[in-house]
């Protein structure tokens, strides 16, 4: 299993011509826990970062089995026949499964990852949230300058990686599936909140009357919401991801979407602060690894969990304690 070392040079080459390969490594790489390929991670997505940005970024979430995957073939076929390049990412930090299909999963949209202008990569693996959510953003940013000026991050509309995501992307689509409310279908009020799009899919046969319905609901419900952009308010379209129908208005309408908030320099601003909440977020988990792997902390955390938990000691003056011992000798009152 000896392989080639990585030559950080000939990866950026690769991915500025657009080559999948060298995109499916660098990614891959990005994506690893060992230090070394780390930072080769950094260095290539340091050296491509000004050609990143130029893509239209795009979440797509929704329950299990409303239909996001057929939909994601059917509008990305739809958007490479448009002359452009798409790139499917997924952020699962659950299990990897919903429903027994896995995200981002290239036999679940066979059609489009045959297509040679489609790049599909499946949800990394990981538990933890932020850490995926760090890699899709690599990845996203790989992508980018490997051409692809179409991403669309998937997710399951279960929790937390909505927001995740809604945090990354210009233009969050929400699934749904005729009939029933948001508790029925498993969506949470505040992943509503985050739609900018809001997408009746199934919209065909005997469900058609029921999605028309369902787009009339949620059209009003979305103008109940406080708006997030001042020039966009949050569209209801009805679909139906197997018949083709609609497909084209749900590009149409993220086209639109993007000329709106661009033209004032609102993306522009919401792409700044994402780019600051990721430098954030990114230091609290240095920190936090920092902070477990401190042998003062490590040592005195059991006992202080443990007192904790007993109901003997508050948490707050807990916290202070570890924090004390971890900050130690650089505090200058002390
Ligand atoms: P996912 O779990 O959200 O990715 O959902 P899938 O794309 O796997 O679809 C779940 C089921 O819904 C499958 O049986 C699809 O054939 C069906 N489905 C998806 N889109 C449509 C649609 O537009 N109309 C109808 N009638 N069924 C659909």
């Amino acid at each position: 299993m000896s392989r080639r070392p990585d030559r950080p040079s000939e990866l950026i080459e690769g991915v500025r011509a657009g080559d999948r390969r060298s995109l499916a490594r660098s990614i891959t790489l990005a994506e690893s826990t060992r230090a070394d390929h780390r930072e080769l991670a950094d260095e290539i997505l340091e050296t491509l970062l000004p050609h990143t940005g130029g893509s239209t970024r795009v979440g797509v979430s929704g329950p299990p089995g409303v239909g996001k995957s057929t939909f994601i073939e059917a509008f990305g076929i739809h958007v490479i026949d448009e002359g452009h390049r798409l790139a499917v990412l997924a952020v699962d930090p659950s299990s990897r499964r919903s429903g027994g299909s896995i995200l981002g999963d290239k036999t679940r949209m066979a059609e489009l990852s045959n297509r040679p202008e489609a790049f599909i990569r499946p949800s990394p693996g990981g538990t933890h949230l932020g850490g995926v959510a760090r890699r899709t953003r690599e990845a996203m940013l790989l992508c980018e300058a490997a051409g692809f000026d179409v991403v669309l991050v998937e997710t399951i509309g279960v929790g937390q990686s909505e927001v995740a995501v809604a945090d990354m992307v210009d233009l969050f689509a929400l699934l749904v599936a005729p009939g029933g409310g948001d508790e029925l279908q498993g969506i949470k009020r505040g992943i509503m909140e985050l739609a900018d799009l809001v997408i009746v899919n199934k919209a065909d046969g005997d469900l058609a009357p029921a999605a028309g319905r369902t787009r009339a609901d949620y059209a009003s419900a979305v103008h109940l919401l406080r708006p997030k952009w001042h020039a966009w308010a949050t569209e209801v379209l009805a679909i139906s991801a197997i018949t083709g129908t609609g497909v084209d208005d749900v590009w149409t309408a993220i086209q639109r979407f993007c000329a709106a908030v661009s033209a004032d320099g609102e993306l522009a601003r919401a792409r700044a602060d994402q780019a600051t909440a990721w430098l954030w977020s990114e230091v609290g988990d240095a920190l936090l690894d920092r902070f477990r792997a401190d042998p003062t902390v490590a040592a005195a955390l059991p006992g202080l969990e443990a007192e904790v938990a007993a109901g003997r000691l508050a948490p707050t003056r807990a916290a202070r304690r570890l924090l004390d011992t971890f900050s130690g000798p650089s505090s200058p009152e002390r």
